[in-house]
Order: structure tokens, then sequence, then C-alpha cells
């Protein structure tokens, strides 16, 4: 599973994994933002820009702990971009540090809460995934 939280979209990933059930790729990112044609990931979430820090927190908690559970990937690639900041001229989405901190704390919590869950679930597959969504 690919975890893409850089502010623009994983479109390399979403392009190379597109025919690959085993593989989940997640991005959340800028709707007015770089690159202009997006690729399909099985999941984009597409901000506007300044969502800033609570509603971008509040959209991850809704979305990527499902996303887990229902998947229940072996590995997870976590991109931690920072360019989610106010500071980069290019992000636009306005988290603080605090915020972008909190971003990278709850995602991993999160990883690390699955993996002792992943353990007592039934195996999940992508197919089944896709049915459901
Ligand atoms: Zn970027």
């Amino acid at each position: 599973m690919f975890v893409d939280l850089d502010v623009h979209q994983g479109n390399g990933n979403a392009s190379i994994m597109a025919d690959e059930p085993r593989v989940f790729v997640f991005s959340m990112h800028g709707a007015k933002n770089h690159p202009f044609r997006k690729q399909v990931s099985d999941l984009d979430i597409e901000l506007d820009n300044d969502t800033g820090d609570e509603q971008y927190l509040q959209i991850l908690a809704q979305t990527l702990p499902r996303l887990i559970m229902d998947f229940a990937p072996d590995m997870i690639f976590y991109q931690s971009a920072v360019d989610v900041l106010a500071t980069d001229k290019l992000g636009k989405f306005g988290l603080t540090i605090e915020g972008c901190k909190a971003r990278d704390e709850y995602v991993l919590l999160s990883l690390l809460l699955s993996h002792k869950r992943h353990n007592s679930l039934p195996a999940h597959t992508y197919t089944k995934y896709r049915e459901n969504h």
C-alpha cells in the first residue's frame, strides 16, 4: 500500500500500479496543484488550497484507518512530504508545523495499531474493497 500525503498527486505510483491489484495506492493531494493531469489511484482525495490543519487531519482520520482495515496491507510506503506546510510556496495547503507533525504521528500510530489488528482479521482482497466502495 502507498499512503501518499505529498501535496502533489502520486501520479507515478498511480500509473505504475494501475493494473496491480495487490497494491493499493492512496493519494491525498491538492486539486489545483501539479500534476494538472491526474492519474487514477485506488483512492484519490483532492483538497482545496488553504485546507488547513483541522480539515486536513479530519479527512485523514475519516479515511486512513478504514483503508488500512479493509485492505490489510502487508507493507505500507508512507510519503510524508512537507510541502503541505504553509511555508511551502508551491504547496498551498496551509498546514502548520504542528499540523504536519500531528499528521505524521497519526499516520504512524495508525500503522502501528493496524499491525496488531491485521493478524486477527480475515484477508481482504483488492477486489472485495472495490466491490464495497
Ligand atoms: Zn510535492
